[in-house]
């Protein structure tokens, strides 16, 4: 049986002639999910559409456990950005900015930004965080400046959003092993990073994965494997946000209790669910042990 996945789905594939992997994310519905939880300026939709596909796109050619997060923060008028892809595919992200957000947003130029990208488990103690350098005029090429300074394979990153769809595609020499051909490699990949140059992003956001890649490199014996389907989702759990209540501290929390008539409402950011602590939940939480840590921005 075949499945035919043209929205929320990832893509890996080889250009065999060329050696070169790729990996192609395409998003419809999940991204309108994220998209649509705010009222957020057209520059910064774009780029919070742009970041959502590129978590799912770095999960393509590794070994996931847990989430891959891009998180943005600057002292500017963009003041946070983060996206989230899970082992499961699950997509969430937001932004939170102040206006005026600068026209034309470019990363190089907000005040004070660090990005970095965040791979593994919080629960599990296994978290990998590598700095992104913002020197770069767009989100693809710091990503691809990030790939050179972590030391992975070099990486070819093209990223694409509007209101109804984002997508993302990577590509990668594969590792040179004995008996290639430096120089005919070297050829390949230039061929291929000139077919790649010839895509505007309205043709990418505008086509179906499968048409996508044959019409770019149709002469590269395109090998797809198997999609895997992506979809919005949320980890926040009323556990996670009773740590995070937790963290904050008696004072506050009884603070917060008092200011909204012994009740304290929060509402995840992610997916709008809400999450209620009357004066009995609250000393439940307060006077039980630490559990885990909640992470600095996601709960
Ligand atoms: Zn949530």
């Amino acid at each position: 049986m075949e499945t035919i996945l043209v929205e929320d789905v990832l893509h890996r594939f080889l250009l065999e002639r060329a050696g070169v992997r790729g990996v192609l994310v395409r998003l419809g519905p999940a991204w309108r999910e994220v998209a649509g939880r705010a009222d957020y300026p057209a520059s910064l939709r774009a780029l919070l559409g742009q970041s959502l596909a590129a978590s799912a796109l770095l999960t393509g050619n590794i070994k996931l456990d847990g989430a891959l997060s891009i998180e943005l923060k600057s002292t500017g008028a963009l003041r946070l950005l983060f996206t989230e892809c899970t082992d499961r595919g699950r997509l969430r992200g937001l932004a939170r900015w102040s206006d005026p957000l600068p026209e034309p947003l470019a990363l190089a130029d907000l005040p004070g930004a660090v990005m970095a990208i965040t791979i593994g488990s919080a629960e599990r103690g296994q978290r990998y965080q590598g700095l992104v350098d913002l020197h770069q005029p767009d989100l693809a090429r710091s990503l691809e400046a990030y790939f050179v300074q972590s030391e992975q394979l070099p990486a070819r990153i093209v990223l694409a959003a509007d209101g109804e769809h984002a997508v993302g595609l990577m590509l990668q020499r594969l590792p040179g092993e004995g008996g290639h051909d430096a120089v005919q490699d070297e050829d390949a990949w230039s061929r291929i990073e000139h077919l790649t140059a010839t895509l505007g992003a309205d043709e990418m956001l505008a086509t179906a994965p499968e048409q996508l890649l044959y019409r770019l490199y149709h002469e590269e014996n395109v090998r797809l494997f198997e999609p895997r389907p992506l979809a919005f989702g949320c980890s926040c759990t009323r556990e996670r946000v009773s740590a995070m209540l937790r963290a904050l501290g008696r004072e506050e929390v009884e603070a917060a209790l008092a200011a909204r008539d012994g009740e304290i409402e929060v509402v995840c950011e992610f997916c709008a669910q809400r999450y209620t602590f009357d004066r009995i939940d609250a000393e439940h939480l307060l006077s039980s042990p630490g559990g885990s840590q909640p992470s600095t921005t996601a709960q």
